[in-house]
């Protein structure tokens, strides 16, 4: 079966349509009314006010495919197949309705019936929390094979306080092929860290309350709470060995190629990671303009600004040196237009905001080239073969200067960068930044900080919630 990423979105809220589910719109990336997330991460983000209480929606059961950002999977994007800064994610939810025994046999339904999906069995598999008697005895019920179901630790949610309770994923085996690990690899299982199992799916259980005494109380109302990754099925329909030669990132990479004009896609396995950082980086930033934000020094606007620098560095590696990034919105916008016409509908706005964006950094980039240039021409009269750590620190943190740039530099002039040095410094001024940082959200939460481009006397810490399994033992 081949299945575009319009038709999976559509026929994923389709099924759950059919399962009498309302849908409800990909909410904006900004939260509304949510102090404690920067940006929204996860459908259930967007489901807070129902699954606490708070709102009774009209009606208990609801789907979507809500837009996310993830800023803790910022180094992973190009260099896993499939992470991205911003993805979408497919969801359907019960708010003290329906349960394990409904969830289950739907989500096996949905995924192997050649009415829906249509995935071969054979390639799926199936994670559960050890105790979750329950659990394992729908997913046999439903049809998974005994050998196909895994019992893992792991698949317990909690975030520290809250709602929380055992949960269970679903991997697809894309085959050891296109793994990056040997088979006999103490990683190589579905859940550890391997390109082979495909995490696609998460289904939430909640049915605790993780109590500031740390015991866990049946809640009154279970809910169900789920998170599909759109781009990684559609890398299935597709076929792609990553999630970015697909329809939705081919068309931003194939304009990338005419922008660099030296280098092509697919090619050096280096320059290709560059290609798929700007396609991703550019979505997001895209989408996260037309909701509202705009790049600045703190918060949000940092989130963009950052991305943004590491579009166009990524950009000068594949030999582009002009602004390029404002030209790929209109792209964005026509890859996603079926779902979210507002992008396109922005385009002008959102390009104009990249543009002056980008020609302020590639300001920044020659005022650090210059400093460069100094320390340099100084290094070679004093017959020093090294730039000082302190120097490509200051190159990073005030002129937004990756160190591989700055190494690179270096390199063509017959230096090296003291290393160990730059992550001293690098050390120092995290440990600074920790101290003046908000730990708690109160979601029991990633913390994530970054320092570059951090003007020193601006506090630029801030939590962002990563959904993610806590470990149980
Ligand atoms: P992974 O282990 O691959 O990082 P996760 O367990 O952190 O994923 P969940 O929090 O369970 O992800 O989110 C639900 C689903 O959303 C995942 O099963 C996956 O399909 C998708 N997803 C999560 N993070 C990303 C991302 N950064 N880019 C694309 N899809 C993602
Ligand atoms: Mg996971
Ligand atoms: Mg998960
Ligand atoms: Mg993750």
């Amino acid at each position: 079966k081949h299945l575009n990423s319009a038709q999976v979105r559509r026929m994923y809220l389709d099924f759950f349509i059919q399962h009498g589910h309302t849908e409800m719109p990909s909410a904006s990336l900004v939260p509304v009314d949510d102090p404690t997330l920067l940006w929204i991460n996860s459908g259930v983000a967007t489901m807070k006010k129902y699954f606490d209480g708070e709102v009774v929606p009209k009606n208990p059961r609801m789907t979507s495919s809500q837009k996310s950002i993830r800023t803790n999977d910022i180094e992973n994007v190009g260099k896993t197949a499939r992470h991205h800064t911003m993805f979408e994610m497919l969801g359907n939810f019960s708010v003290g309705d329906y349960f394990k025994k409904e969830v289950i046999p739907w989500a096996w339904e949905l995924l192997t019936s050649d009415e829906w999906f249509g995935f071969d069995p054979e390639k799926l598999y199936v994670t559960y929390y050890p105790k979750d008697n329950d659990a394992h005895r729908c997913w046999l019920e439903a049809g998974v094979a005994e050998d196909h179901l895994l019992a893992n630790q792991d698949n317990f949610w909690d975030i520290g306080q809250g709602p929380s309770g055992p949960d269970t994923e679903i991997f697809y085996d894309r085959g050891q092929e296109m793994n990056n690990v040997p088979e006999d690899d103490p990683e190589n299982y579905p859940g550890g860290e391997n390109e082979r199992y495909l995490e696609i799916w998460n289904i939430v259980f909640s049915q605790f309350n993780h109590t500031p005494e740390d015991t866990y109380e049946p809640l009154p109302h279970k809910n169900i709470d789920t998170g599909m990754g759109l781009e990684r099925v559609v890398s299935i329909f597709e076929n792609a060995p990553t999630n970015f030669e697909t329809d939705l990132f081919m068309p931003l990479i194939k304009q990338t190629e005419e922008f660099s004009g030296v280098k092509k896609y697919g090619v050096d396995k280096d320059d290709d990671v560059f290609f798929k950082i700007i396609a991703d980086h550019i979505r997001t930033i895209t989408f996260a303009i037309s909701d509202g934000a705009l790049p600045s020094n703190v918060g949000r606007g940092y989130v963009i600004r950052r991305l943004l620098r590491r579009a166009v560095v990524a950009g000068k590696k594949l030999g582009i040196d002009k602004p390029f990034l404002y030209k790929l919105v209109p792209t964005v916008g026509k890859i996603m237009e079926s779902y979210y016409p507002d992008v396109l509908k922005n385009a002008d706005y959102i390009a104009s905001v990249i543009k002056s964006e980008e020609e302020r950094f590639n300001t920044t980039l020659n005022g650090g080239l210059s400093l460069l240039n100094d320390v340099i021409e100084k290094a070679k009269a004093d017959g020093s073969n090294k730039i000082d750590g302190k120097t490509a620190f200051k190159l990073y943190d005030t002129y937004g200067f990756p160190i591989e740039l700055t190494k690179e530099y270096a390199a063509d002039e017959g230096l090296s960068v003291d290393e160990a040095g730059f992550e001293a410094a690098m050390t120092e001024q995290q440990n600074r930044a920790r101290k003046a940082r908000d730990i708690d959200n109160g979601m029991g939460v990633q913390t994530d900080v970054w320092t570059e481009f951090k003007e020193p006397s601006k506090y630029v810490g801030y939590t962002d919630l990563e959904v993610q399994n806590a470990k149980v033992i």
